[in-house]
């Protein structure tokens, strides 16, 4: 059957189930939705209908008001604002014409929602249009403004991507429960460039796209294996934003693909902002990057965000869920259900079993599942990390040790995760009076990164939500945080008093983390924590491994050495990863069992030690499959 045919076949299908009175105009495709235009959408306005029919195709629809009869912008404003009670304050309303939506952004979103989204639908009947609401976040983020801009200013271009992979995601296939095949782009034995590619006899799907930042020899996944090609390939997903998952994301669209990317809203911000910034590394560092601004905007133009739990189709035989990973804001579990039920898959990209002061511990509990394909970063039965307690105990002591002593404490972040961990237990700390108050400097990208977060607090951990929403603490916006601006700034904390700084880069592959170690490295009553992981072959790992005499490269040439003088520290329990004990643990505890475990992101001896031990673990209760698969290795799940 032609693709018109069966799109055809599903508009019939669809329209001979719906209320004539509903006058509908068209049935579109827009990605993974069925978008249904209508002159009456009352006639549909309970909902029931809708929610039956989409149970009974098992597709997402969406109502959509036919553009003749919807309201004007100015006699939408007026409505919304009627409605809505003054307290919500309503701080943008902006309209994307081409779906019919109207986007409401403020303070309070649960006043424009209303009791049981009673508000929302109010405004849905009067105006025609259909509402989204949006939480202003406390502190401006430009990214998200970039983003919501680049959509909304072309729109047209937007909708015709969309109608693009909705016909793609509809098209007729012959063959619905066949192979399936796994091929490793990278990241396999190995931390980085994190890139897998499932195959059916119907479809392609990429799982992560990433780039290797410690390294210039195998920075990129093999995207030139026979296995893959660009043209057939139906979606990229996207487990989170650290640039080693979605780094090189934006190099498909300069080679052709225009398929979409799936991930959550929240990753689709913080991945554009650290996409951004990966481009002005390389130009500062005078390298040439694999691609340009005009493919981050491609990518971001064919982004479909998805809510954690919300099953999607995205490809004819292949649906997508996204759950709640614990790693970072947005980090997803993938799960991957083919066919007919006939397989079903888990990738935990980089996960926390185990709960941390910004975010829930990862999901172990799934419909169904057959593989699980899991992190082993810190895979060695060496990897035991402290208790949370305990390590936020052992941070504050090293704190206040510097601190008293009249030194400066650096902390390497990565921008986005540790950097906004540490925000709430120094906020914590410093309320409590358990760490020594002093100010704390907050340098690179960090603030955008936070910002980012303050954007999405339902993604937040229980207790954190509660602490913005309901006792009115915002660890994020608390007094003693400064944000440094420039090279000036720096030089006045570098020569001020003691001093608390976190700053990017986390590895000190560059940044301003760098520039303050060079000042700082020579004074023993300084001293650096790192807590996160140090990728070998970065300047990081070389100054934990307590290096103390260090060369000083200057843009490809040495200039000179630094001698490291000052206290160095690492405090392990604050990782995002989870550790050995819970990385055995998420395999024993997970639901389903699954008859098949694969191990990757972790130095080969860990990938390999984990995938041995489990076999053993888990083979006292039944027999598993488990294997460290190599890179560029294809295997057959089915
Ligand atoms: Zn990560």
């Amino acid at each position: 059957m032609a693709i018109e045919d069966s799109l055809e076949k599903i508009r019939q299908d669809l329209l001979s189930r719906l209320p004539a009175t509903a006058g509908v105009t068209s049935i579109e495709f827009e990605g993974p939705e069925i978008a249904i235009y209508a002159r009456n959408p009352k006639a549909l306005g309970e909902q029931t209908v809708i929610k039956t029919l989409a149970k009974q195709l098992r597709k997402r629809l969406v109502i959509r008001s036919d553009p003749i009869i919807r309201k004007t912008h100015e006699q939408t404003e007026t409505i919304i604002r009627e409605i809505v009670p003054k307290e919500a304050e309503i701080t943008g309303i902006a309209f994307n014409d081409t779906i019919g939506e109207v986007i409401i952004e403020a303070r309070k979103p649960g006043l424009v929602i209303g009791r049981t989204g009673s508000t929302l639908e109010q405004i849905r009947l009067q105006t025609l249009w259909r509402p989204t609401v949006i939480r202003t976040p406390p502190l401006s983020s430009s990214t998200i403004l970039k983003i919501r801009h680049a959509i909304q200013s072309s729109s047209e271009e937007r909708k015709t991507i969309l109608r693009q992979i909705g016909r793609r995601i509809h098209r007729p296939i012959h063959i619905r429960n066949g192979w399936i095949r796994l091929t490793t782009l990278g990241g396999f034995r190995e931390v980085g460039r994190m890139c897998q590619l499932f195959q059916t006899p119907e479809s392609t799907i990429m799982v992560d796209c990433g780039v290797n930042v410690g390294t210039t020899e195998h920075a990129f996944p093999r995207l030139d294996l026979p296995e893959l090609d660009l043209s057939s390939l139906d979606a990229l997903v996207i487990t989170h934003a650290h640039l080693d998952h979605c780094g090189f994301a934006p190099f498909l669209y300069k080679y052709g693909f225009e398929g979409p990317v799936y991930c959550t809203a929240p990753t689709q911000n913080l991945m554009t902002m650290l996409q951004i910034d990966y481009l002005e590394v390389a130009h500062r560092e005078g390298k040439v990057a694999p691609y340009g601004l005009k493919d981050i905007r491609k990518l971001i133009m064919h982004t479909i965000p998805l809510n954690y739990g919300e099953v999607t189709d995205i490809a004819p035989d292949v649906r997508l869920t996204l759950h709640n990973a614990g790693h970072i804001l947005g980090s997803s579990i993938v799960h991957l259900h083919f066919g007919d039920g006939q397989y079903n898959l888990a990738f935990t990209g980089d996960f926390k079993y185990a709960k941390s002061r910004l975010l829930e511990p990862a999901i172990d509990k799934f419909p169904r599942l057959e593989t699980l394909i899991m992190e082993s970063t810190y895979g060695a039965p060496s990897d035991i990390m402290p208790s949370r307690k305990n390590s936020e105990r052992v941070l504050v002591d090293y704190i206040n040790r510097t601190l008293k002593v009249g030194g400066k404490v650096l902390v390497p972040v990565l921008a986005v995760g540790r950097a906004q961990e540490l925000l709430v237990v120094i906020d914590e700390h410093m309320r409590r009076k358990t760490l020594m108050e002093a100010p704390v400097f907050v340098d690179g990208m960090i603030s955008e990164a936070t910002a980012i977060h303050t954007a999405h607090p339902e993604y937040l951990a229980r207790e954190l939500r509660d602490k913005i929403f309901h006792q009115g603490q915002n660890p994020f916006t608390a007094e003693y945080f400064t944000q440094v601006d420039g090279h000036d700034a720096r030089t006045e904390i570098i020569e001020g008093g003691p001093c608390i700084i976190l700053a990017t880069s986390g590895m000190l592959t560059g940044g301003p983390s760098v520039e303050y170690f060079k000042e700082l490295a020579g004074d023993a009553r300084n001293s650096i924590i790192f807590v996160s992981y140090q990728v070998e072959g970065t300047l990081g790992r070389r100054i934990q491994k307590g290096r103390r005499q260090l060369p000083l490269v200057n843009s490809g040439r040495h200039s000179g050495v630094i001698n490291v003088d000052l206290q160095i520290h690492t405090v392990e329990g604050f990782s995002g990863h989870s550790d050995r004990r819970q990385l055995v643990e998420y395999a024993r505890r997970i639901q389903p069992k699954p008859e098949r475990v694969l191990t990757c992101h972790g130095e080969a001896t860990k990938c390999i030690n984990l995938s041995s031990h489990l076999h053993r673990d888990l083979a006292q209760r039944r027999r598993v499959e488990t294997r460290a698969l190599q890179n560029f290795e294809t295997i057959r799940l089915v």
